[in-house]
């Protein structure tokens, strides 16, 4: 008897582009590339798409990798939209999903960002993909009940979580379960099988050959397995991963195995047990996602950086919505569709001013055009602030966090630009709380602030700032 087994692989890469000019900095380590996204591209989702792993597996692409690989890796871009494409011509259904757009910690963010960073994620799998979606990914799995309600009200059937993650008879199977929504209702969850998905993902030097290690986990199963790792794990976190996948995915007879994709898996066998979630809870912190507010043991050393962050850039979102509402309540019945639908103009699919004109009966003056559509825009990179990415290492002088600070600066420009209002000086007076603990790490040292990666920024981004 086969055993049906589904691997998933989360794509995704912290987004790098400077919000000033648009541009990817050069990076340091990814010698002899630009930048990390194309040596990954490289590594990765070349060899991955062009070996046709992707038509076998279940996948998602971050909205902004696949963004990046549409712009510079346009034919790898267009073997992964034919390899769902295929997958649908075969089975009825794709085997891509979805994913929030700047992956968000969606259980810390508020409810109407979950319902942006959701219906973001929709719009943009809508255009990469020509159809709807049936499952999303959870940043980092991070999930709570709200956030599944809000998935279930959009349409979407089903997301994947860590057996950690979940309470229930579960013993390695994969399900899919139903879980009670409270607004009534179920939405279907595939579990995960930890200790197979980190064996592949961290000891892969152990694995000799992927087809047979594949069929020695599966034995005496019953059920689905599912292994969900990250798909950088594929050629870029472990080398010889391309090889392993590909091996694993070869069609022979008299397999114990049988491959499977989640969205196929789940129209054959609809979710008949209930299991209960565990609320705040993440893949990669053990800790309610201490790792991404208050800080936790997922990285070591002086934490105390993270929850000021935090704190700091939640007042700064307080403050450019309550900016946003005041201006657009006058003059639209709904400031926050607007908001919604502006995936479209990131998309490239509409434009800002017909945007605006269709959301209003007004008659708006191109000035007041001009002020509306640089504080809607201020929402996308007040969006960006809270990539997870930001928390989710040690250092406070990484990348990542200078990163979410630029896109906060960014989208304080553009509400100054729109109204005169600038909430530069009390966002950067709140930044100094936070303070760069360890050893010194390139220009900040212990007892320097998130003030000075603002200085940083601001004085490397002169002459765009002024
Ligand atoms: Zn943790």
């Amino acid at each position: 008897m086969t055993q049906p087994v589904a691997i998933h692989g989360h794509f995704y890469q912290p987004p790098r582009e400077n919000p000033f000019t648009g541009e990817v900095p050069r990076e340091k380590g990814a010698e002899p590339y630009h930048d990390y996204n194309e040596k990954i591209a490289v590594e990765c989702y070349q060899p991955n798409a062009l070996a046709g792993n992707l038509d076998r597996i279940s996948f998602n692409i971050g909205p902004t990798l696949i963004g990046w690989l549409d712009r510079h890796d346009h034919k790898t871009y267009r073997r992964i939209q034919e390899a769902d494409r295929v997958h649908r011509q075969t089975h009825g259904v794709g085997n891509a999903i979805a994913q929030p757009v700047h992956h968000t910690i969606l259980p810390l963010a508020r409810r109407r960002d979950k319902i942006t960073q959701i219906k973001w994620g929709i719009a943009s799998f809508r255009h990469r993909y020509g159809r709807q979606p049936r499952g999303m990914w959870l940043p980092e799995m991070a999930v709570d009940l709200i956030t599944l309600e809000i998935l279930s009200r959009r349409g979407l059937s089903f997301t994947i979580l860590s057996e950690e993650q979940v309470q229930g008879e579960v013993h390695g199977n994969a399900g899919p379960y139903r879980v009670r929504l409270p607004g009534g209702g179920f939405f279907a969850v595939f579990v995960r099988d930890r200790h197979v998905s980190n064996q592949l993902s961290f000891a892969t030097d152990q694995i000799t050959a992927g087809r047979q290690w594949l069929a020695d986990q599966v034995q005496g199963r019953q059920g689905l397995m599912l292994i969900a790792t990250d798909g950088e794990t594929f050629g870029h976190h472990q080398r010889r991963g391309v090889q392993l996948l590909t091996d694993m995915l070869r069609d022979e007879a008299g397999s114990p195995y049988q491959l499977v994709t989640l969205a196929d898996y789940l129209r054959t066998h609809p979710p008949v047990r209930e299991i209960e979630i565990s609320e705040r809870t993440a893949w990669s912190c053990s800790h309610h996602l201490g790792r991404w507010d208050r800080g936790c043991g997922c990285t070591p050393g002086d934490h105390s950086w993270k929850p000021v962050l935090r704190s700091t850039l939640d007042l700064l979102a307080d403050e450019i919505d309550a900016i946003y509402l005041y201006e657009l309540r006058r003059l639209f019945s709904n400031p926050w569709l607007l908001v919604d639908q502006y995936i479209d103009v990131v998309l490239g699919v509409a434009d800002m001013n017909t945007l605006i004109r269709e959301a209003t009966s007004a008659k708006l003056t191109t000035g007041q055009s001009l002020r509306i559509g640089k504080l809607v825009q201020a929402q996308l990179h007040r969006q960006r602030m809270f990539t997870s990415c930001g928390w989710f290492f040690e250092k406070l002088n990484r990348p990542e966090p200078r990163y979410v600070i630029a896109q906060a600066m960014r989208a304080i420009q553009l509400v100054k630009q729109a109204t005169g209002t600038d909430l530069g000086p009390d966002f950067r007076e709140a930044l100094c709380a936070a303070k760069c603990g360890r050893a010194r790490t390139g220009l900040l040292a212990p007892g320097h602030t998130a003030a000075m990666l603002y200085d940083e920024i601001e004085a490397a981004n002169q002459l765009v700032l002024s």
